[in-house]
């Protein structure tokens, strides 16, 4: 019997294991379903300790860190909470956390390389990205040598360093404007013979990837949280926070509740808020004014069936806005009382916790899990050299000619 098939949620259909949307035109997520109803932690390395719940045949050995569970005394104490459980993303060697790009975004890369590597796919990965995500595949290609083609907006090209000496098998190209005009020349660039395009929150495989936090938050705590909280862009992070918890239900060994998703935005540019609250919160300039631009998305998963909006009603969810300065000060209260940098996107996880303290959302007594999404850049950079990914080729949204030149760009890097 087959590991794993994947589904359409609206028709049903039984699809490849390495399809991204349904063949029949559903505006819908595939999912994956597991043969494998209950959780069994393997001694794998890193995120392969939940192979069973990924969709992969095979791992990459090196490399892979996890999600490193434990329960919070200081930052519990700051906030009145007798049970609060801390999902640390990133690196942290006293806690064994080796995640080495620091954020939860090496979760997503991983089982989408060992994908591509299963296919034996030898066209080039095109990857947009506000700057972790495309951290986090430049560090797996440096493993695997996989070609890969980064699209970053310029202003997140400070975030694209690596820990490895050489990284032969990337072009990085910078595009003049937001992320969502890097994902548009992406998705160009995807459709052309030669590339292939790693599908953003329609990958089950970047969705099982981050629902590993939830496996392990509720395997280290024994049961499923009451709460759960994240800072979201895209909401993926959400959507797979929620999949993981229905097939830990499922299990039958953690309780029978599903997590709420209290899901934290970043203003002045909320889009998820606004959609969820049918609000305006969205400023004109964005992504320009936001604590952690990594957090702004145009087009999030919102409406499509198995998506934000059914997340949130599914577990009587909700979305917080937070202010830098509440954002700043949730990262100074973190930092102080936990011991360990955080990533300032997570800081606005942290922030929410604190509004919904403050509202009675949750109660002193209940079980929280907060995903710290990305933390210890500060003390890798103790321990390593980071270096720049070098950019290879810098285009404007509004040049006509920005694909033909990238396309140039690529043949000279990879030779082909
Ligand atoms: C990408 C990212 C997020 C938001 O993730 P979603 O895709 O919206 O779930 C949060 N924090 C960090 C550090 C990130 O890199």
């Amino acid at each position: 019997m087959d590991k794993y098939s994947v589904k359409c949620l609206m028709c049903g259909e039984v699809h490849d294991h390495y399809s991204l949307n349904c063949k029949k035109g559903d505006d819908s997520l595939l999912r994956a379903y597991y043969t494998a109803k209950q959780l069994i932690p393997s001694d794998m390395p890193g995120i392969w300790r939940y192979y069973n719940w990924l969709p992969t045949e095979g791992i990459i050995e090196e490399g892979s860190g996890r999600t490193i569970t434990y329960k919070s005394k200081g930052l519990a104490s700051d906030l009145g909470l007798d049970d609060l459980w801390i999902a640390f993303n990133g690196y942290w060697p006293q806690k064994d956390a080796y995640l080495m790009t620091c954020t939860f975004k090496d979760l997503e890369s991983f089982p989408t390389m060992q994908r591509l590597r299963e296919q034996q796919e030898k066209r080039i990965m095109v990857v947009a990205s506000a700057g972790n995500t495309a951290r986090a595949f430049a560090h797996v290609c440096s493993i695997t040598s996989q070609p890969l083609l980064l699209v970053v907006p310029k202003d997140s090209v400070h975030r694209l360093w690596t820990i490895h000496e050489d990284n032969y098998s990337i072009c990085l190209v910078t595009v003049e404007g937001d992320y969502f005009d890097a994902i548009a020349l992406a998705g160009k660039l995807a459709s052309l013979e030669g590339f292939v395009n790693e599908g953003g929150a329609k990958n089950v495989a970047r969705r099982d990837g981050m629902g590993t936090v939830m496996l392990d938050a509720v395997l280290t705590s024994k049961e499923l949280p009451a709460h759960y909280f994240q800072a979201v862009g895209s909401g993926t992070g959400g959507i797979s926070a929620w999949e993981a918890s229905m097939r830990l239900l499922a299990d039958g060994r953690f309780g029978d509740t599903l997590p709420k998703l209290h899901l934290g935005q970043s203003l002045p540019c909320a889009p998820l808020y606004s959609l969820w609250n049918g609000v305006d919160a969205v400023d004109a300039a964005c992504p320009g004014g936001m604590y952690d631009d990594v957090l702004f998305n145009r087009k999030p998963p919102f409406a499509v069936k198995g998506g934000v909006k059914d997340a949130l009603e599914a577990t009587g969810g909700t979305l917080y806005a937070v202010s830098n300065k509440e954002a700043s000060d949730a990262q100074e209260l973190f930092e102080n009382a936990e011991g360990i940098d955080i990533n300032p996107a997570a800081a606005v996880a942290v922030a929410s916790l604190v509004q919904a303290v403050k509202a009675g959302n949750v109660k002193p007594g209940e079980k929280i899990v907060l995903n710290i999404t990305g933390g210890g850049q500060k003390r890798l950079m103790q321990d390593y050299k980071l270096k720049q990914l070098p950019i290879s080729l810098e285009v404007s949204a509004k040049d006509e000619g920005a694909e033909a030149k990238v396309v140039k760009k690529v043949a000279e890097v990879f030779g082909v």
